[in-house]
Protein backbone atom coordinates (compact mmCIF):
# COMPACT_ATOMS: atom_id res chain seq x y z
CA UNK A 1 0.00 0.00 0.00
CA UNK A 2 1.17 3.70 -0.52
CA UNK A 3 1.34 6.51 1.33
CA UNK A 4 0.71 10.15 0.56
CA UNK A 5 2.74 13.65 1.36
CA UNK A 6 2.69 16.57 0.28
CA UNK A 7 5.33 18.14 -2.02
CA UNK A 8 6.24 22.18 -2.80
CA UNK A 9 7.65 23.25 -6.05
CA UNK A 10 9.32 26.27 -6.37
CA UNK A 11 10.29 26.01 -9.71
CA UNK A 12 9.81 23.83 -12.78
CA UNK A 13 12.41 23.03 -15.66
CA UNK A 14 11.59 22.46 -19.39
CA UNK A 15 13.53 18.85 -20.44
CA UNK A 16 14.47 18.97 -24.43
CA UNK A 17 14.70 14.89 -24.08
CA UNK A 18 15.83 14.76 -27.66
CA UNK A 19 19.23 16.68 -27.14
CA UNK A 20 20.24 14.36 -24.14
CA UNK A 21 23.06 11.81 -24.31
CA UNK A 22 22.54 10.50 -21.21
CA UNK A 23 25.27 11.37 -19.50
CA UNK A 24 23.62 10.95 -16.15
CA UNK A 25 25.58 14.16 -14.41
CA UNK A 26 22.48 16.12 -13.63
CA UNK A 27 20.93 13.53 -11.74
CA UNK A 28 23.67 13.32 -8.66
CA UNK A 29 23.52 17.59 -9.07
CA UNK A 30 19.87 18.03 -8.25
CA UNK A 31 19.40 18.99 -4.66
CA UNK A 32 16.76 17.94 -3.92
CA UNK A 33 17.23 14.66 -5.94
CA UNK A 34 13.92 15.29 -8.44
CA UNK A 35 15.26 14.33 -11.65
CA UNK A 36 15.68 10.51 -12.33
CA UNK A 37 16.22 8.50 -15.17
CA UNK A 38 13.51 7.97 -18.26
CA UNK A 39 13.05 4.00 -19.24
CA UNK A 40 12.23 5.41 -22.77
CA UNK A 41 14.68 6.25 -24.92
CA UNK A 42 15.21 9.37 -26.74
CA UNK A 43 15.56 9.37 -31.04
CA UNK A 44 19.25 8.80 -30.79
CA UNK A 45 18.73 5.55 -27.96
CA UNK A 46 19.64 7.57 -24.91
CA UNK A 47 17.57 7.61 -21.61
CA UNK A 48 16.72 11.18 -20.44
CA UNK A 49 16.14 12.94 -17.03
CA UNK A 50 12.35 13.01 -16.05
CA UNK A 51 10.83 15.58 -13.25
CA UNK A 52 9.27 15.23 -9.93
CA UNK A 53 7.53 17.13 -7.95
CA UNK A 54 9.41 19.24 -5.69
CA UNK A 55 11.52 21.35 -7.63
CA UNK A 56 13.33 24.70 -6.25
CA UNK A 57 14.24 26.22 -9.96
CA UNK A 58 17.64 26.54 -8.12
CA UNK A 59 19.24 25.63 -11.73
CA UNK A 60 21.80 23.19 -11.05
CA UNK A 61 20.58 21.08 -13.48
CA UNK A 62 20.62 23.75 -16.01
CA UNK A 63 24.14 24.92 -15.37
CA UNK A 64 26.04 20.84 -15.01
CA UNK A 65 24.13 19.58 -18.31
CA UNK A 66 26.65 19.65 -21.17
CA UNK A 67 23.73 19.49 -23.90
CA UNK A 68 21.38 22.41 -22.65
CA UNK A 69 18.76 20.22 -22.04
CA UNK A 70 17.14 22.40 -19.35
CA UNK A 71 14.76 25.81 -19.40
CA UNK A 72 14.57 26.87 -15.64
CA UNK A 73 11.52 28.56 -13.88
CA UNK A 74 11.26 29.93 -10.77
CA UNK A 75 7.47 29.94 -9.58
CA UNK A 76 6.10 33.58 -7.62
CA UNK A 77 3.84 31.18 -5.41
CA UNK A 78 5.35 27.95 -4.52
CA UNK A 79 2.65 24.95 -5.84
CA UNK A 80 1.97 21.91 -3.66
CA UNK A 81 1.62 18.97 -5.05
CA UNK A 82 0.02 15.44 -3.04
CA UNK A 83 2.39 12.42 -4.50
CA UNK A 84 2.56 9.04 -3.86
CA UNK A 85 5.01 7.34 -1.46
CA UNK A 86 6.05 4.00 -1.55
CA UNK A 87 6.97 2.66 1.54
S1 LIG B 1 23.27 16.24 -17.86
FE1 LIG B 1 22.17 16.78 -19.75
S2 LIG B 1 22.93 15.33 -21.29
FE2 LIG B 1 23.49 14.51 -19.27
S3 LIG B 1 21.75 13.12 -18.73
FE3 LIG B 1 21.32 15.13 -17.83
S4 LIG B 1 20.05 16.14 -19.39
FE4 LIG B 1 21.07 14.44 -20.42
S1 LIG C 1 16.22 23.41 -11.06
FE1 LIG C 1 17.32 22.53 -9.26
S2 LIG C 1 15.73 21.46 -8.13
FE2 LIG C 1 14.88 21.82 -10.20
S3 LIG C 1 15.37 19.95 -11.34
FE3 LIG C 1 17.05 21.42 -11.71
S4 LIG C 1 18.60 20.92 -10.14
FE4 LIG C 1 16.68 19.95 -9.50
Amino acid sequence: MSETRTARSRGTVTIEAERCKGCELCIPACPPAVLTMSTPVNRRGYRYPELHAGCTGCAACLLVCPDFVFEVFRFDTPVEHTVEVTP
